[in-house]
């Protein structure tokens, strides 16, 4: 390697992008928990997810192989914005004067400004494929409304999206682009659906939470026939989804001779954190030295002190129930801007290694969470979303330990989003409004 100075950018040619996803469940030391019905409390089969997935979906979130292909339809429309940048920090570097190299991977630049059409893409596919003429999920912030708008879009299925209120009333222009890309849109709690009512007769005025959308989503797809549901993160299969996003960074490091030290992801329900961190667990689990750290905001700390129990993933108890890290699906966690950081449990997998000791967790404040943002905005340039901070801020906070410590350790995050539909968060830390 000697003096060998990494480019700025490392950059995939399309005919190098992952033609599959990684399924960590091949590669577990022990295999997770089984998701029991919300009926019966018995372990679930395939037939409990029937009426809210399409088969190929719920194949995917049982399977035990180790690769699964990328349909060619799909990769075509990954290619609208894959493989994405993997980029090197070096302003961000010279900024904090460490001796740490920090890289980052670009997942801001898809059509929705996430991670998340990594997954609302294949999915919106298997559901055309079954001929699901309609689809019903929720949405915290809007990023995840707006990505499946997007698919949904591509493979010609109407959307009905349950948007958290408050997230509603913050960002408006997610609603919007979710109508560009022609969804309809519902501010949760809706008065609507049977769990939406209940939940407005005991508080007019709530703001609502995931937990609740989902119910109402879940609820309306039981309704139809021709109608599934469709969940944006937490889920076996949309984790592997986002491993596409791991799979290119590790060529792209591979590439440039480095192999990360520290990989780090902020986690809401886990699928950005899953994404880039599981093709390394892999190597963790051969017994390489890593850390592989996932970053949550002090306001919902789910897996820094949340409970490891079985947990229903929605309000009212429709969805299955999960073994994963929990702060009870009751929880309604205060109006934080990172909204997409808003969820009270966590994937299970994530839950899963996480308490088995592969994978550390740490939570932040919100007031330090935009400090480093704004770091960033001020050294690389981009505006990041307030969910992609608290990555930031750990990866910050990793390179000024090497600073103390002297080490040249090798940092890699996901920038899962950029913050241009959430500046009103950066105007009121501008401001001095943001409190924790
Ligand atoms: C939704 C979202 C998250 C959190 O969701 P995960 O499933 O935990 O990845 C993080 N960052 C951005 C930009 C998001 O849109």
């Amino acid at each position: 390697m000697g003096s060998k100075v990494t480019p700025h950018k490392v950059i995939l040619d399309e005919s190098e992008m992952p033609t599959s996803w990684y399924n960590i469940q091949a590669d577990l030391p022990e295999p997770v928990d089984p998701p029991l019905s919300p009926m019966t409390k018995e372990p679930a089969g395939p037939e409990d997810f029937i009426p809210l997935f399409p088969m190929e979906l719920i194949k995917q979130e049982m399977s035990q192989e180790r690769y699964i292909e990328i349909p060619d339809e799909v990769q075509h429309v990954y290619k609208l914005f894959r493989p994405t940048p993997l980029q090197r920090a070096y302003r961000l570097e010279k900024e904090l004067d460490t001796p740490a190299k920090i890289f980052y991977k670009n997942e801001s630049v898809s059509p929705a400004g996430s991670h998340k059409p990594n997954t609302a893409i294949p999915q919106a596919y298997y559901n055309k494929m079954e001929g699901v003429k309609r689809i019903c999920t929720e949405t915290g912030a809007g990023q995840w409304g707006s990505a499946l708008s997007l698919g949904c879009k591509f493979f010609g299925i109407e959307l009905e999206v349950y948007m958290v209120k408050v997230s509603f009333e913050q960002k408006p222009y997610r609603r919007a682009m979710m109508e560009v890309w022609g969804a309809k849109v519902h501010a949760s709690p809706t008065d609507e659906t049977e769990s939406g009512r209940a939940v407005l007769a005991e508080d007019p005025n709530c703001p609502g939470s995931l937990g609740i959308a989902i119910s109402e989503a879940v609820e309306m797809a039981l309704k139809r026939d021709d109608t599934k549901y469709s969940l944006g993160s937490v889920l076996n299969h949309v984790c592997m989804h986002q491993t596409i996003v791991g799979l290119e960074a590790k060529a792209q490091l591979e590439k440039v001779d480095e192999y990360p030290d520290v990989v780090i992801g902020c986690v809401g329900g886990g699928s950005n954190f899953a994404g880039i961190s599981f093709p390394f667990a892999k190597d963790k689990f051969d017994g390489k030295d890593i850390r592989i750290i996932a970053v949550e905001p002090l306001s919902c700390p789910t897996l820094t002190q949340g409970k490891y129990e079985y947990d229903c993933g929605d309000e009212a108890g429709l969805a299955p129930i999960v073994m994963m890290y929990t702060l009870g699906h009751k929880f309604v966690p205060s109006p934080i801007h990172a909204g997409g950081l808003r969820y009270h449990g966590a994937s299970p997998l994530v839950s899963k290694l996480v308490h088995d000791g592969y994978m550390e967790a740490v939570a932040y404040p919100q007031t330090q969470v935009f400090e480093a943002a704004m770091t960033f905005a001020r050294t690389e340039g981009l505006i990041i979303a307030p969910e992609t901070s608290h990555a930031v801020k750990c990866a910050i906070d990793e390179a000024l330990k090497c600073k103390e410590s002297g080490e040249s350790k090798t940092i890699l995050f996901n920038l899962s989003g950029h913050g241009l539909l959430d500046l009103r968060g950066y105007d009121e830390y501008l401001a001095g409004n943001l409190v924790d």
